[in-house]
């Protein structure tokens, strides 16, 4: 595969019991890029970024994360299911934001951000809070170190949440909605540190429907339903010219 490929998705299958899900997705997110995924809820945006972060684990298809299977390790024709240590070494280079922003309510914003390198890389405590300190100031919040998840508005809680994310200096950085619980005059902060982001260069997947981050800071996006990419293309020509009726009145409720 080539090297500028960061996720391929073949014929991506998941179902849940006897629902299926995921009904064969394929894509191609190149390294570097902004991939934004929209459509209707329900549709398996959630389910699928969760299969690249081994939340879920897929029946079907092929996915691979910079040039290797999701899950699997390959020898020759055959397939091998990872262990648990491979896995995790896989996981470790994925960062992932959520709707919710997840912190640790009894530690402070840095403590939050040192907490993985700590645990799970071994970085030793004064050299991961120093790190902490400037993934903070990173996302506009160097001041706000010492203060708790309860001090901070939801739009800080995010920005502390991509700072812990980031803090495991992910290759690939997954958004699922990430200010779609946010009151609209905090959405801003948070779309601008995630712009910061991607002219950083980090590749990034961003589930979203704020339609105007999409078209100014998207590389690609896809429109999906039913489990399906519908559409795909350039954000700027599928959000201005869809050409699928799906798509269209998807759109014509959301813009
Ligand atoms: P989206 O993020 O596009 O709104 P999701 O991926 O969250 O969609 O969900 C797609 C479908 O899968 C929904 O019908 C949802 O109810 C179902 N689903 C998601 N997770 C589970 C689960 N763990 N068990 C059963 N059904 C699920
Ligand atoms: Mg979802």
């Amino acid at each position: 595969m080539s090297e500028d490929v960061m996720v391929r998705a073949e014929r991506v299958h998941k179902s849940f019991g006897l629902v299926p899900v995921l009904k064969g997705v394929d894509l191609t997110v190149r390294t570097g890029e902004v991939f934004c995924i929209v459509g209707p809820s329900g549709s398996g945006k959630s389910t699928f970024l969760r299969c690249i972060n081994h939340l879920e684990k897929i029946n079907a298809g092929r996915l691979w994360v910079d040039g290797r299977l999701v899950g699997y390790r390959q020898k020759g024709a055959k397939l091998y299911e990872m262990k648990e240590r491979e896995v995790a070494a896989q996981r470790r280079d994925i960062g992932m934001v959520f709707q919710r922003f997840n912190l640790f309510p009894h530690m402070t914003a840095a403590e939050n951000v040192m907490e993985a390198p700590v645990q799970v890389k071994g970085v030793r405590r004064a050299e991961a809070r120093e790190r902490a300190q400037a993934l903070l100031a990173r996302v506009g919040l160097g001041d706000r170190a010492e203060a708790y998840p309860s001090q901070l508005s939801g739009g800080q809680q995010q920005r502390v949440a991509i700072a812990r994310a980031l803090a495991m200096e992910p290759k690939l950085m997954l958004f699922d909605e990430p200010t779609s619980a946010l009151d609209p005059e905090l959405v801003g902060d948070v779309l601008d540190v995630m712009r910061r982001l991607a002219e950083d260069g980090m590749t990034m997947i961003v589930v979203t429907h704020e339609m105007g981050f999409a078209r100014e800071a998207g590389d690609s996006l896809v429109f999906m339903d039913g489990g399906v990419v519908v559409e795909s293309g350039n954000p700027r020509e599928v959000l201005g010219n869809p050409r699928h009726e799906r798509t269209r009145a998807f759109l014509s409720k959301v813009l």
